[in-house]
């Protein structure tokens, strides 16, 4: 995506294009086609695998700037992100053992139909701008009652969202007491949180940022931000879940996700992150 929108960023500035008409110019809500015979899958030992979809194949398609190799699944077109995302969700969370009342903002091609397929109408998709999501609404603003979910997916959303602390308390607030919510972003585990007002251009942002929507890239405060907003939030490092074995077959990169449950009432009377480490 990057890639695409860097080549754009003439465009978006000589036009005035919104974020809406980026992405539906890059057609960005498709299940990715691939061209015959490139990514041949074959059941090879010792071969990669994608914990998405369940195939194995004997190289990925490079994906990104560079051409990154052996990034994106030549069948369901998950990159490291979606992997590592996958495999935590399958691994360390109820996903796949029960039926979950889900929430996906900004559900990517290659895990909806899965997650449609095992949970159903309990599961509910979510876009600003993409007219097939399930529901078209902003983060900040749920359409949703207090308590409404299991688990709430959010992956390379809130970087885009300006006001991340009101869609950081909205998904504290849609959350079962028991729920809890995924959630993925650039993060920076060397450095605080890197945002300023007066990057407010496409051409500032993708300067400062490395893309023309994003607002700031996550660093190791996130956990106090979450904190402000409602949640109890956990770093977890692919490192953490997958041997260096198991990553290297799934070509999953050192990614991070942050695991976050609503505060407890007890919680409120507390200092910061970690009050609530008794009893649970
Ligand atoms: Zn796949």
């Amino acid at each position: 995506m990057l890639h695409g929108l860097s080549r754009l960023l003439p465009e978006i500035e000589e036009q005035g294009l919104d974020e809406a008409a980026v992405y539906r110019r890059e057609a960005l809500y498709e299940r990715p086609r691939f061209e015959q015979g490139r990514g041949r899958l074959t059941p090879a030992r010792g071969a990669l695998l994608c914990p998405v979809c369940g195939r194995s194949a004997t190289r990925f398609l490079p994906f990104g700037l560079g051409g990154r190799p052996n990034a994106r699944c030549p069948d369901c077109g998950s990159l490291e992100r979606h992997r590592f995302l996958w495999t935590f969700l399958a691994e360390r969370t109820p996903l796949l053992r029960r039926r979950l009342s889900i929430l996906h903002t900004a559900p990517e091609p290659c895990l909806e139909p899965a997650l449609r397929a095992r949970h159903g109408r309990r599961y509910v998709t979510l876009d600003r701008f993409n007219p097939k999501a399930d529901v078209r609404a902003d983060l900040t603003d749920l359409p949703f009652p207090d308590g409404r979910f299991d688990l709430v997916l959010s992956s390379h959303v809130l970087e885009h969202v300006p006001d991340d602390r009101a869609a950081l308390s909205e998904i504290a607030r849609v959350l079962k007491p028991s729920g809890i919510a995924v959630l993925l972003f650039p993060f920076d585990p060397k450095g605080i949180t890197r945002e300023d007002p007066a990057v407010d251009t496409p051409a500032k942002r993708l300067a400062a940022y490395g893309h023309p929507y994003h607002y700031r890239i996550y660093g190791t405060d996130t956990p106090q931000r979450m904190f402000e907003a409602g949640l109890e939030a956990t770093l977890v490092a692919s490192a953490d879940v997958l041997s260096a074995h198991r990553r290297r077959r799934r070509r999953i990169n050192r990614n991070h996700l942050f695991l976050a449950r609503p505060r407890s009432t007890a919680a409120e009377h507390g200092d910061g992150p970690g009050e609530r480490s008794r009893g649970h």
